[in-house]
C-alpha cells in the first residue's frame, strides 16, 4: 500500500501479544462470527451471552489468555482452552518510523507473510491492513503481487493484524480508522474481509464505525455488488490509475478483462446504494499517466460524480520501472483536475525509508533499507 512520510527506521524487536506456534490442532477463535461462537456455546451448555463477554475481552481489554478472563466460569475458561488459540500469528519485523508510523510483517502459521500499517496524523489513529498473501491482479507498479498470490487470509488472520496494531497505541490514544488497502485485493476474499469488518464494527469488537472503514479494490464489478448489497455503507475506495482502457489495462492488467466503463458502472451502483462518496485513486507514475492530456480525460470521467480523487504520488519499488513525477508536474495534474470540477485531493507519499509502498517490506526481508537487519 501507499501510506507514510518517515525518517530512518527504529528497530523493534518486542513482540506484543503472544502467538501460540502452529502445528496447534484447536480452532483459530477469530475465525468465528459471534453466531458460531454463541452457537458452540450452547453446544457446551453455555448461555449465548458469553460470546459477547468473550469478544469483549479479546478486542476492547486487548487480553488472548482465557484464564484472564476473570467474568467467566473457570470451567469454561478451560474449555476454551482446550478448543481455541485466540492468536496465530506473531510480527517477524517491526519498522517504525519518527513521525509514528509503524509497519509489522506478521507471521502466518504456515510460514506466509503479510504486512500492515499503523498511521498517526492528528488525533487519527488509521491501520492499514492485507486481505491475502501476495495478489494476483497484477499491478505492474506495485509490490505486492510481483509473485502473484499465494492465498486468501482468514478472517482471523484479518483481525489479528488488527489487533496487533491496535496493541502498538498508547494510553491516551484510540483506533479511529481501518483501511483495507495493504496486500491484496478485498474484495476477492470478500466473505473473509466482511466476516472480520463485522467484528471491527461491532461494539464488543473494535467499534469502528463503517464510516471509517474503507474497502479499497482495482475494481470488480460482481463483488462490487455483493458488498452493495451486504448493506453496511462502507466506504469504497477503487483504484483506477488511467483515465482510457489502453492505458488502464497495460497499469491494471485485469483491466483487459473487465473495462473502465464497467468498473464506474459498479461504483456509481455503489453509490447509490450505500449513499457513500466514493472514492477514486489514481498513482500519479511519471511520463506515464500524468500528462495533461490525461488529467483532461480524467476530469471528463469524474466530474459528474460525486467523488473523491485521491491522487497519490508514486512510492517508487526497487527493480520496477516507475518513479514519482516532478513537482511541477504534479501542480500542473492537479490544475487541470481543478479547473476540471473535480473533487481533488493530492496525498504526500510517505514512508518511502521504511517502504511503505504495498508489498515491500515483505520483498525486501532481511534488511533493512539502511541495511540493518530487520527480523
Ligand atoms: N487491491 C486493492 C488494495 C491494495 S493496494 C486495490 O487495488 O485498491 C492499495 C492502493 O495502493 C492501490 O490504489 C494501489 O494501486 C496503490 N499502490 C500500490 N503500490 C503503490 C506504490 N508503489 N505507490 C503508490 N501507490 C501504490
Amino acid at each position: 500500500m501507499c501510506c507514510l512520510t518517515v525518517n530512518l527506521p527504529v528497530i523493534d524487536s518486542g513482540v506484543p501479544l503472544q502467538a501460540v506456534p502452529s502445528g496447534d490442532p484447536r480452532r483459530h477463535l477469530l475465525d468465528l462470527s459471534e453466531d458460531d461462537l454463541k452457537q458452540w456455546l450452547v453446544d457446551q451448555g453455555q448461555p449465548g451471552f458469553r460470546a459477547k463477554q468473550i469478544i469483549h475481552w479479546v478486542f476492547q481489554r486487548r487480553v488472548s489468555d482465557f484464564q484472564e478472563m476473570s467474568d467467566l466460569p473457570k470451567t469454561l475458561r478451560s474449555q476454551l482452552d482446550e478448543a481455541f488459540r485466540v492468536l496465530v500469528t506473531s510480527p517477524s519485523a517491526v519498522v517504525q518510523s519518527s513521525d509514528g508510523t509503524d509497519k509489522l510483517l506478521i507471521g502466518l502459521p504456515d510460514g506466509g507473510e503479510v504486512e500492515c500499517v499503523l498511521l498517526r496524523d492528528g488525533l487519527r489513529r488509521s491501520i492499514c491492513v492485507s486481505s491475502q498473501v501476495g495478489c494476483a491482479m497484477g499491478c505492474v507498479f506495485c509490490a505486492s503481487g510481483l509473485d502473484g498470490v499465494d492465498r486468501n487470509l482468514t478472517t482471523g488472520e484479518i483481525l489479528e493484524q488488527m489487533l496487533l496494531l491496535q496493541a502498538r497505541l498508547g494510553e491516551d490514544e484510540r483506533l479511529s480508522h481501518i483501511v483495507m488497502m495493504g496486500m491484496g485485493e478485498p474484495l476477492a476474499n470478500l466473505d473473509r474481509v466482511l466476516g472480520a469488518l463485522n467484528i471491527a464494527r461491532s461494539s464488543d469488537g473494535l467499534g469502528i464505525s463503517p464510516r471509517r472503514i474503507t474497502i479499497s479494490t482495482v475494481g470488480l464489478p460482481a463483488a462490487i455488488d455483493r458488498l452493495a448489497n451486504n448493506g453496511t455503507p462502507y466506504n469504497l475506495a477503487v483504484s483506477l490509475h488511467a483515465p482510457n482502457d489502453q492505458l488502464r489495462s497495460e497499469l491494471v492488467p485485469i483491466n483487459k478483462k473487465i473495462g473502465i466503463d464497467k468498473v464506474l458502472d459498479a461504483a456509481d451502483r455503489y453509490f447509490e446504494k450505500s449513499g457513500r462518496r466514493l472514492t477514486f485513486e489514481y498513482v500519479l507514475l511519471r511520463g506515464v499517466n500524468d500528462s495533461v492530456d490525461h488529467g483532461r480525460q480524467l476530469a471528463k470521467l469524474l466530474r459528474h460524480r460525486t467523488v473523491l480523487l485521491n491522487v497519490i504520488p508514486y512510492n517508487p519499488v526497487e527493480g520496477l520501472p516507475y518513479s514519482t513525477p516532478s513537482r511541477s508536474s504534479i501542480a500542473d495534474f492537479r490544475q487541470i483536475l481543478e479547473t476540471g470540477g473535480v473533487n481533488v485531493k493530492f496525498r504526500q507519499r510517505k514512508g518511502d525509508d521504511i517502504d511503505a509502498a504495498c508489498g515491500q517490506l515483505r520483498r525486501n526481508r532481511g534488511t533493512s533499507p539502511t541495511g540493518q537487519s530487520i527480523v
